[in-house]
């Protein structure tokens, strides 16, 4: 018998899966590493606790599992995506912290490039909002700030990576420095249509090219694991971007097909086929993954649409407003009352992601009278979640011309029911869960899976994909359309508040 291995590195944990050939979890382990704040508006990590973390639950998974790494058929990497690290290609040293993808410390430069007028053609090289989010201008601020990091990057003894490439660089002992489409559309620094790295990109961020790493196909092997690390070698074979990944876990194989994740934020991604769509919406377009298919290895792309706060909003309830002890126990208070009574939260209390995109929004709730109480309000936050998603939808709709006809679900919160039967409410389509929860990891799974021959083709994951739940819309069209429109009145109230 022989299995597949998958890391799931995110933003909070690292993480290990083991699955059998029917994509089932067989073991799974998991480790928290510490967040830094040396800043307001600063988020780092250390890269050598990242990967000390993730290979201690690659050896602790396989005793979960009870298997060595010789059954082993291959490895799959899935990551927290544009966080930027900085290493010494001698030494295997970060030359500092990572950047996290939350860290705020560019905003400024963004705020320049944009003043500047690149932000149109920013968008139309590389599919982005131009925002600090993304790894380019991270990169660029760590060759400015570390001392005598530009000439060591002109010299090439410097290696830049997202997560991807410091892990395998690791695993495979300083071997490959390489990373994949995925997450180098995540970089700023990626022609979408060419798969290539931009030269104008480069010189606008002054990048030297030769600190980037080689980009190679996410379904392909890319190297082997170092024998040293797990006892035997594996090979490394399939690799994508977190949300990349669960889109391609969720079976997500044809144009039109979509799915949201819902965590701290929601992150609804849709197959657009062989061509980046370029958003009329301030969706970012990015690549899905490349391959799979063994005579060319063609690009895939997505439209995407992050919400920053959705689990986060019931984070709030508990904590902030403390009216619920546990973020499980929304469900049951919002449930006690048939609806919000009109009042709406909108919890831009970072801002607004897609389709707004405004920073400057701040969390409002509106709408209360005398009759208001904890559970309209609890209702009106799993409503946001939902809402949120469906103006995420809408713009998914308009840019691509596809109809999406029913919605697949994962994440934390999608195992809130009531919340999966008012997100089918408002969309108006059918919300459908999978039986898997392990998406992410089952996705880059999968890829490493098709590149060994471990499985035959999309056809058989497509079958492999099982649904867990299925919640059908309720509403009439025209519920739907009152209901939408006063969010958005309510969203309206929210905007630019925090401008003065
Ligand atoms: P992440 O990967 O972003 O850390 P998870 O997928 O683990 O997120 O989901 C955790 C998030 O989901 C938290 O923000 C939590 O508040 C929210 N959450 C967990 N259970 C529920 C629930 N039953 N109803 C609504 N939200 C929930």
């Amino acid at each position: 018998m022989d299995y597949m291995l998958s890391i799931d590195q995110g933003t909070t944990s690292s993480r290990a899966v083991v699955f059998d050939h029917g994509g089932r979890v067989v073991a799974m382990a998991q480790r928290e590493f510490t967040q830094h704040f040396p800043q307001p508006g600063w988020v780092e990590h250390d890269a050598k606790e990242i990967w000390q973390t993730q290979l201690a639950v690659l050896r602790e998974v396989l005793v979960h599992a009870g298997i060595t790494a010789s059954q082993v058929r291959a490895l799959g990497i899935t990551n927290q995506r544009e966080t930027t690290v900085l290493w010494d290609r001698q030494t295997g040293e970060p030359v500092a912290p990572a950047i996290v993808w939350q860290d705020r410390r560019t905003s400024g430069f963004c705020d320049a490039l944009r003043a500047a007028g690149h932000a149109p053609g920013i968008a139309a090289k590389t599919g982005l909002v131009l925002d600090s989010y993304f790894s380019g201008t991270k990169l660029a601020w760590l060759l400015d700030h570390i001392p005598g990091a530009r000439l060591r990057g002109e010299r090439g003894e410097l290696a830049f990576g997202t997560v991807d490439s410091w892990l395998l660089w690791q695993l495979t002992g300083g071997r490959v420095h390489a990373t994949e489409p995925s997450n180098a559309s995540r970089t700023l620094l990626f022609n979408l249509k060419t798969g290539t790295w931009d030269d104008d990109m480069l010189a606008l961020l002054n990048i030297p090219h030769a600190v980037l790493p080689q980009i190679l196909p996410s379904c392909g092997q890319v190297g082997m694991t170092d024998a040293q690390w797990l006892g035997a070698s594996v090979p490394i074979a399939g690799w994508a971007g977190d949300q990349q990944a669960a889109l391609f876990g969720q079976a997500c194989f044809a144009p039109g097909m979509a799915k949201n994740t819902y965590g701290t934020g929601c992150f609804m991604l849709m197959n657009t086929g062989d061509q980046p769509v370029a958003s009329q919406n301030q969706l970012l377009s990015t690549v899905a993954w490349q391959g799979p298919s063994t005579a060319q290895k063609p690009l895939a792309y997505a439209l995407e649409g992050s919400v920053f706060m959705a689990g986060a909003t019931v984070q709030w309830l508990r904590d902030g407003l403390q009216i619920i002890d546990s973020a499980a126990q929304v469900e049951a208070l919002a449930a006690s009352v048939p609806d919000t009574g009109d009042v709406f939260l909108v919890p831009a209390f970072v801002g607004l992601g897609a389709p707004d995109w405004d920073g400057q929004a701040r969390g409002a709730l509106v709408g209360m009278t005398r009759g208001t109480g904890r559970a309209h309000i609890a209702r009106a936050a799993l409503e946001a979640i939902a809402l949120q998603t469906a103006d995420v939808f809408l713009a998914m709709s308009a840019d691509s011309g596809l109809a999406l006809t029913e919605l697949r679900v994962d994440g934390g919160a999608s195992k809130n029911d009531l919340l999966m039967q008012i997100q089918a409410n408002v969309l108006g389509v059918p919300v459908v869960r999978s039986r898997i929860s392990e998406t992410t990891a089952l996705g880059a799974a999968y890829l490493a899976g098709l590149a060994t021959g471990y499985w035959s083709g999309a056809d058989e994951l497509s079958a492999q994909w099982q649904e867990e739940r299925r919640f059908l819309p309720q509403w009439q069209e025209s519920q739907i359309r009152a209901h939408t429109q006063r969010w958005r009145e309510a969203v309206a109230r929210s905007r630019s508040w925090a401008q003065n």
